[in-house]
């Protein structure tokens, strides 16, 4: 196994000067890690792994595998398996011949592919099919045909292109456990394109977000869930989706959405830590309050009687363990989704929400997060997102 390092890997395509694919891509992933590169369609995700596996050309940069550039290095030669969306499997012949193939192209020895294939066959609990050929073959068991062609060239790292994307929900969600699975025995180097964040959150050791303008954030899939670093990241991350909605610094440093004070305080201009931004545009002075972006999390919505933000349910789905509550509120263009555990108010009705403490996300002007002062409290007792009983 291996590890991968990108340094200012760019990608523009002929004719297209100016415009660039991908441009100063650069991070680690570790030996063993399973890092999923995320983001909309169009954003460059296949085109990074087909440079990783050498597939595709990079137009600046450096790419390593195992502390070795490999810029110049054929994709056979690189020591990399890579499994498409589309498991590219030849129709004509048996699974066992599918997963062999690459083994006999190398002249493997046939006693040695043999035990290969089986061994591979039994791990992904196909055994059973091995004389069947792909036509005769559902979805999920051609796209562990595909996996198992990948597992038995032992390669220095698994490289996946949206590999379930064809697959029915259900199937998915199995498929991904089987994934995660094949991770843990095989200590792997994995590196796995998907548009889907949940894919991302369950199976990434480290998610890669990519956006319009290249990466926009690395991490741990909770860090980025936690301490999302823009309003893209955000948005992107979670389901369902944070809301993101326009909100005020008032004069005292707190923050407001429409007539709603919520419990969060910007930092002193002394720490840092992003308020330039939000001084930038006068919040402190006379001039124009600074325009910043407040989400918060459907799950980080709670009824509360006494709760800063009101408005009127317009509908409620009902999906079982939970709801989620559509809110419109007067001072929002969007409703605000609400996820509920129990009782979920009726649609028509006056309903009002406060935010969990902690939970409120911040970002300013530039679409960056900003953190919240430290000992964050409601001292100053004016009304806040926090239930204060009378
Ligand atoms: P993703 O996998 O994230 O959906 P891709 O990596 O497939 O995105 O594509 C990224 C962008 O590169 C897209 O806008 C696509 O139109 C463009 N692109 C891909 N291949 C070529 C090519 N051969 N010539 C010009 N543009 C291309
Ligand atoms: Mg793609």
């Amino acid at each position: 196994m291996a590890s991968i390092a990108l340094q200012g890997v760019a990608k523009t395509y002929p004719g297209k000067e100016a415009q660039y694919i991908l441009r100063d891509v650069g991070f680690t992933i570790e030996d063993g890690e399973f890092v999923v590169l995320v983001g909309p369609s169009g954003c460059g995700k296949s085109t990074l792994l087909r440079m990783i596996a050498g597939l595709e050309e990079i137009s600046a940069g450096e790419i390593g595998i195992a502390g070795e550039r490999v810029n110049e290095t054929p994709p056979a030669k690189r020591g990399l398996a890579m499994v498409f969306q589309s498991y590219a499997l030849y129709a004509h012949m048996t699974v066992f011949d599918n997963i062999a193939f690459g083994l006999k192209l190398a002249r493997v020895p046939k006693a040695e592919i043999k035990a290969s294939v089986q061994a591979v066959a039994k791990m992904l609990q196909m055994e059973h099919l091995l004389e069947r050929r792909p036509p005769q073959l559902s979805g999920g068991q051609r796209q562990r045909v595909a996996i198992g062609r990948a597992i038995v060239r032992k390669p220095r790292a698994f490289l996946f292109d949206e590999p379930l994307s064809n697959l029915d929900a259900a199937l998915r969600a199995d498929m991904r456990v089987e994934i995660a699975r094949l991770h843990k025995s095989l200590g792997a180097t994995m590196v796995y394109v998907t548009h889907d964040q949940v894919e991302a959150m369950t199976l990434a050791d480290r998610i890669v977000v990519l956006g319009p303008s290249g990466v926009q954030q690395i991490g741990a899939p909770m860090h980025l869930y936690h301490k999302p670093a823009n309003v893209f990241v955000a948005g992107f991350i979670g389901s369902p989706k944070m809301n993101l909605m326009p909100g005020q610094l008032d004069a005292a440093g707190r923050l407001r959405i429409g007539a709603a004070c919520l419990d969060w305080r910007a930092p002193a201009p002394a720490d840092g830590g992003g308020i330039g931004n939000v001084n930038a545009n006068g919040s402190a002075g006379a001039g124009a309050p600074a325009q910043l972006t407040v989400g918060i999390r459907p799950e980080h919505l709670q009824a509360d009687p006494n709760g800063a933000i009101e408005g009127e349910v317009l509908l409620v789905e009902r999906l079982g363990a939970e709801s989620y509550v559509h809110l419109a509120v007067p001072a929002l263009d969007k409703p605000l989704m609400v996820v509920v555990q129990e009782d979920p108010p009726e649609a028509g009705t006056r309903w009002r929400v406060s935010p969990v403490a902690g939970r409120v996300h911040v970002f300013g002007p530039d679409g960056c997060r900003i953190e919240a002062a430290p000992h964050e409290n409601n001292s100053a007792g004016a009304s806040s997102g926090v239930a204060e009983v009378a």
